[in-house]
This record gives C-alpha cells, sequence and structure tokens, in this order.
C-alpha cells in the first residue's frame, strides 16, 4: 500500500515537472520572440514621436484610437471594437506664467504647469503675496496669514520610501487637494512643489480636485529647483509677489473609446482575461512610460500568442484605456459593462508603471488564488522576475476588481526613476529601454499563459 502511494506521488510529481518543462519551453519561446522583435519598440516609437502627447478630448487621442484598433488587427486580434464613454476635456490654452517680482530688483520667471482640471486665472492673471508652506499641518497652523494669497505646498519628496510609489501617494495629497483647502482659508492660487524626487526643473503635471462649494482656484506646478528657489526668495523677501496667468479651460465632457482587441478562447470563450494599460496621456509630454510603454506591452501578450502558437483557452481581451490620467472614465465604463452582461472575468492585468526593467507583479485576489500563482515561482527565475508579494493593481483594472471581485495584477516593474520622468516633458520614448520594455511584454506574457492554461 505504502509502496503504491510512494509511486503514485512520484508519478504525479513526474508529471508536474513535465508540465514545468513544457511550460518553460515556451515561455522561452515567447522570450525569445519579444526580446529579438521590434514590433512593441516600433509602435512605442511611432506612438510617443509620431502621434505625440493624447490628453482626452485632443485630436491626438482620436489618432491613437484609430492606431491602436489597426495594431490590435494586424498583430491578428480575432475581434477589434471600441466601448465608447464620456470623458472630461480640459484644455490648458496658453503657455502658464508664474513671474516672481521682488520688492527690490528685476522680476523672473519660474518654470511652472497648471495642473490638470486647473481653472485659469483670466487673461489679466492674478498678483499676491505668497504664503510658503512645507504641508497641510503648517497650513492650518497658520490660517489666519492665508486670506488674498497664493498658497506655495513646499513639500520635498521623501527619501525614506524604499517604494516609490509609496513616495508618491505619500506626497501627492498636495496636488489633489492643495487647491481645496488653500481656497477654504480664502487664498487666492497655489503653487506646489512638483510631485518628484528628480534634480532638475521640469514641473510635473496631474490633476487636481475641486469641490463643491468652495472657489475654485488655479493651481500651477513648479519644478523642483523653481521651488527651492521661490522658498529662498521668500526668506529674504517675504513680501515678494507672484504673477500667475493661465487660460486652462473645462469644457464639456466628450466622447473617448476603450480599444479592445480579443482573441477568442478555445475552450471558454465566454470567460475573459484582461490585459490593458491606458492610451491616453498627459498633454505636456510623449507619454512614453506613462504609459505608452504599458500599451505596447499588453499588444506584445496578443502578438506573443499569437507568433508561438498558442491558442488560449480563455477569451484574452487587450483593453487600451480611455482617460485614466484625468478621469478613469474608461475603467469605470469597462467595468460597467461588465458588470451589465454579467461576464465572468478570471483575470486582468495592466501595465502602468514604467517601462524599466520588471521585477515582478502587484496582485489583489484571494490567498489561496495567489498561492497557486507563487507555485509557477520557478518558471520566472531565469527572468529574474521575483516579486509577488506586493498588494494592489492598478486605476484601470481597480474598477472591475471591485465591481466582481476578479483577481487581479499590475505589471511592477524597478520603479526608482519612474517618477523622475512621471507627467513631466521628460517623459520621452529616448529614456525607454527597448530591452527593459521587452522583458516586461516577457513577464506578461508569461504570466497570462499560465493563468490561461492552469485558471486561478
Ligand atoms: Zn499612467
Amino acid at each position: 500500500m505504502k509502496r503504491y502511494l510512494l509511486v503514485g506521488c512520484m508519478a504525479l510529481t513526474n508529471l508536474a515537472v513535465q508540465a514545468q518543462n513544457n511550460d518553460s519551453v515556451q515561455i522561452r519561446k515567447m522570450s525569445d520572440y519579444l526580446m529579438n522583435g521590434k514590433v512593441g519598440y516600433e509602435q512605442l516609437r511611432f506612438l510617443t514621436k509620431s502621434i505625440g502627447p493624447r490628453l482626452s478630448g485632443s485630436d491626438q487621442i482620436v489618432l491613437a484610437e484609430h492606431w491602436a484598433a489597426k495594431e490590435l488587427k494586424n498583430l491578428g486580434a480575432d475581434t477589434v471594437y471600441r466601448q465608447q464613454c464620456m470623458v472630461p476635456h480640459w484644455e490648458r490654452g496658453e503657455k502658464e506664467i508664474a513671474r516672481v517680482q521682488p520688492t527690490q530688483g528685476k522680476p523672473y520667471e519660474l518654470n511652472v504647469l497648471a495642473l490638470g482640471h486647473s481653472v485659469g486665472t483670466g487673461k489679466s492673471g492674478i498678483r499676491a503675496e505668497v504664503i510658503c508652506v512645507q504641508n497641510f499641518a503648517e497650513l492650518e497652523a497658520r490660517k489666519a496669514e492665508v486670506k488674498g494669497k497664493i498658497v506655495f505646498y513646499n513639500y520635498p519628496w521623501q527619501n525614506k520610501f524604499n517604494h516609490t510609489f509609496e513616495g508618491y501617494g505619500d506626497a501627492v495629497i498636495y496636488r489633489r487637494d492643495g487647491a481645496v483647502k488653500a481656497a477654504q482659508l480664502g487664498a487666492v492660487g497655489v503653487l506646489m512643489r512638483s510631485v518628484t524626487h528628480a534634480e532638475d526643473n521640469h514641473p510635473h503635471t496631474g490633476t487636481l480636485r475641486y469641490e463643491e462649494g468652495v472657489p475654485q482656484i488655479a493651481a500651477f506646478a513648479l519644478g523642483v529647483e523653481d521651488a527651492v528657489r521661490l522658498q529662498t526668495a521668500l526668506q529674504n523677501d517675504p513680501k515678494l509677489k507672484v504673477f500667475m496667468r493661465s487660460t486652462s479651460v473645462m469644457k464639456p465632457d466628450t466622447i473617448a473609446h476603450n480599444i479592445i482587441g480579443e482573441i477568442r478562447g478555445s475552450v471558454f470563450p465566454d470567460q475573459y482575461i484582461t490585459v490593458g494599460a491606458h492610451l491616453d496621456s498627459w498633454d505636456n509630454c510623449e507619454g512614453a512610460h506613462d504609459d505608452g510603454a504599458g500599451v505596447v506591452q499588453s499588444m506584445a501578450v496578443l502578438d506573443a500568442f499569437k507568433k508561438t502558437g498558442i491558442r488560449p483557452r480563455h477569451t484574452i481581451r487587450i483593453v487600451l484605456f480611455a482617460n485614466e490620467e484625468n478621469g478613469a472614465r474608461g475603467a469605470s465604463k469597462y467595468a460597467e459593462v461588465a458588470v451589465q452582461k454579467q461576464e465572468k472575468h478570471v483575470f486582468a492585468i495592466e501595465s502602468d508603471a514604467g517601462a524599466f526593467t520588471p521585477r515582478g507583479f502587484f496582485f489583489l485576489m484571494e490567498d489561496a488564488k495567489l498561492q497557486k500563482i507563487k507555485s509557477w515561482i520557478p518558471l520566472f527565475k531565469p527572468y529574474d522576475i521575483y516579486e509577488f508579494d506586493l498588494k494592489g493593481t492598478g486605476v484601470d483594472i481597480g474598477p472591475l476588481h471591485r465591481a466582481l471581485q476578479t483577481p487581479a495584477g499590475q505589471l511592477y516593474p524597478d520603479m526608482q526613476r519612474y517618477f523622475e520622468v512621471h507627467h513631466a516633458v521628460s517623459d520621452t520614448f529616448e529614456t525607454v529601454s527597448k530591452r527593459e520594455l521587452n522583458m516586461g511584454s516577457v513577464a506578461m506574457s508569461a504570466l497570462i499563459y499560465l493563468i490561461d492554461k492552469y485558471g486561478l
């Protein structure tokens, strides 16, 4: 009896080893194809250089949608379609001005960008004294001084966070809520140190939120060097004034689309695995890391399946989401339709954390499913993919996960340099390494291959 059991166990182990061998061969095939190819890199070149910045409501996002649909078709998707949604339409207007006017001496300009969704100042601009605070606690402590002034949030990036996404979460509250908190105390405008640890002077944009019943005031991000310069200037000359001018405007909502390409599942055509990224970008940059890279990595999964002859068991859906940057309406629409149609979603993943060397994945799912994924770690080891314990997903997959409890994930690249370029003019095609970009595609393809084959 014991002997039979032992033999049985050995047979099972052999089967498991055999399966892992087959899987490692298949993953190697996909890797060889993706690492030696140039489809994704050339797609990224086109998206960033020929189409360029593609904020919701812009002409370029329309071009990007057409381009993405065509690319998905060319790569061999069985079906390509567009899912319509309404998105905010904010326009930056003329180049913003922030000019320091010392009590003595010559005025000089600071490098600024209006935050996304910021109102304009009106053509004649505003001129006011500036109160520099480090954080919301200091703003509260000095609230009697705020009325009629420009609030300058000079909150520096905290290097204590080893994970930069935590540093971002820590600092981004000044961008998101700074205008409301300042306006509640009677401020007339906001300047803020950009949410970055870059040692340069590029301002980084991103959305702010206004609140019903609170006056809407204009808010600009400053390059870090100019933030330090303004801080020093205020120490020496507290009565200096800053002139702010922008013509940003929020227009009525407009139409955009999620662009979706599918390979139909051979066994479970009505069960979906979503692989996605966002097609839009900020208006001030090429959006190469954020999120052109994710777009081409998602398409690469489809490409790798097709080129290495994998017929997926589940339907693989590549979803290029609309409007992540200033509304995430594409993500909401995708989840809404999935609920309406009572779709069954096996897994969903996005790539939206930069095109740097992949380290692993964030996951959000019940533990038994995560343990199943972790049993595949040996297959990822040759590719230096080792991080499987970070908790989370991304903005575009989040709504689906919340609506249907779909097991979710996000590609986790090395993010140490991501926030140096994030939402800044420095997020260019040239800063993307072809090798690192392709390695991310390999990691995503391998994970999707295994989940499709074994389920979760
Ligand atoms: Zn992004």
